[in-house]
């Protein structure tokens, strides 16, 4: 019946399991451990868990399994695993299948802590990762080898909204057996086919859209039940990356409302993304639902939407953007995105500040570059707040 429901409904009803109750609402299950009937069943559970069989919170528990679920049906993925941040998904995914020798390719434009676990931790213990332009597919096919075993990007890079061809890059990764693992937070769950257009294993932050209210940190690895269950279980479940079931309970709630407040997020979006064109204080307006966009048709064939957040690039640079987050009134400034609540962040001085100059000018961080994301208040109030501080710049 599940594989016949739309995504709205799967995300309300899949993946519920009701207790003995009956209860309505997803229950949390908050309990580290499990009890068994007898040392026999015990040792039985050890030896082999069966489906809805729990041993450890830092295995598995009912209501994360819930969340797990979910997700999974809506993605089209065979199997899940969540995880206790967006970072413990990427560094999972990546730690739990590559090993001493490995060779990694990925696109140089991505979210600051991503980078950091490619370009420091990963060449600590071994793995040799190669930089490409994510845009650039003869830069891909010249930097992905015969011993390649992984290429990882953003969909939609963080802060600069490059979209990457998934179809093409893992064109050219299948043809040496590579996985293609992709952070897929920007294009959301909601418009992303990540899967579907090729990618093997996809990672996602549910600390954006997908808590969406700015409560929890969380992340799901998805992927085929091989991948989650034979290399990210036994290595997340050992190192201790677990989601909390608290956090599954609030975003299964997340998951509820994710559709309705994605599609109205994008749609301000694009409608600021519109109303900003020609701006005589703004450089550029970089929003991949935008035809400006240099890979708007890409934006379209594979996301078909721009997504929920925008970049803008402020004349006078640092101290424009810095004059423009300081007049706005309801745009909130903080790091976050995907929130109900408008955000605005300079990434610059913030979520970048750690690279240095030359390197945000390769990643096309620019001085003036502030990341827009749209939350869920009226469209014509958000135009109107980013106008009236954009105009006092
Ligand atoms: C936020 C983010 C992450 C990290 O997620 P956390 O939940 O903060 O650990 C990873 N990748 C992208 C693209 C992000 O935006």
């Amino acid at each position: 019946m599940t594989e016949n429901w739309k995504t709205r409904t799967r995300l309300v009803h899949a993946g519920s399991r009701r207790s003995g109750w009956g209860e309505l609402s997803e229950a949390i299950f908050l309990t580290q451990g499990f009890v068994y009937d007898s040392a026999e069943a015990a040792e039985a559970r050890f030896v082999q868990a069966g489906p809805d069989e729990y041993i450890y919170a830092r295995y598995g528990n009912p209501t994360v399994r819930m969340f797990e679920e979910r997700i999974a049906t809506m993605e089209g993925a065979e199997d899940a695993f969540a995880t206790a941040s967006g970072m413990a998904a990427v560094s999972g995914a990546l730690t739990a299948m590559l090993r001493a020798g490995d060779h990694v390719v990925a696109a140089r434009a991505l979210f600051g802590s991503c980078l950091y676990v490619l370009e420091e931790v990963l060449t600590r213990y071994g793995v040799e990762v190669s930089f490409v332009d994510g845009t650039d597919l003869a830069q891909w096919r010249a930097a992905i080898r015969p011993d390649t075993k992984a290429v990882f990007f953003e969909t939609v890079a963080n802060p600069t909204l490059e979209v990457i061809d998934i179809p093409a890059v893992a064109r050219l990764a299948h043809d040496v057996g590579a996985t293609v693992v992709v952070d897929n937070v920007f294009a959301t769950p909601v418009f992303s086919r990540a899967l579907e257009l090729g990618a093997d294993v996809v990672v996602y932050s549910s600390t954006k859209h997908i808590d969406g209210q700015g409560r929890t940190l969380g992340g799901v690895i998805l992927g085929s039940c091989e991948f989650i269950r034979k290399t990210v279980e036994p290595y997340m479940k050992h190192t201790g990356g677990a989601m909390s079931p608290f956090t599954a309970w609030v975003q299964l709630k997340g998951l509820e409302t994710l559709d309705l407040r994605v599609r109205a997020q994008a749609a301000s979006a694009l409608a600021l993304a519109e109303a900003l064109q020609g701006h005589p204080k703004l450089e550029r307006v970089v929003y991949p639902g935008h035809p400006s966009h240099p890979q708007h048709a890409l934006a379209m064939r594979d996301i078909g939407s721009g997504g929920t957040v925008v970049a803008l690039d402020i004349a006078g640079g640092q101290a424009g953007a810095f004059r423009f987050l300081n007049g706005l009134e309801i745009v909130l400034i903080s790091n976050n995105l995907g929130d109900a609540k408008s955000i605005v962040t300079h990434p610059a001085t913030t979520t970048h500040q750690r690279l240095s100059d030359e390197h945000k000018a390769s990643m096309g961080i620019t001085p003036g570059l502030v990341r827009l994301s749209l939350g869920i208040e009226d469209t014509d109030d958000l135009i109107d707040d980013v106008t009236q501080a954009l105009n006092a710049v």
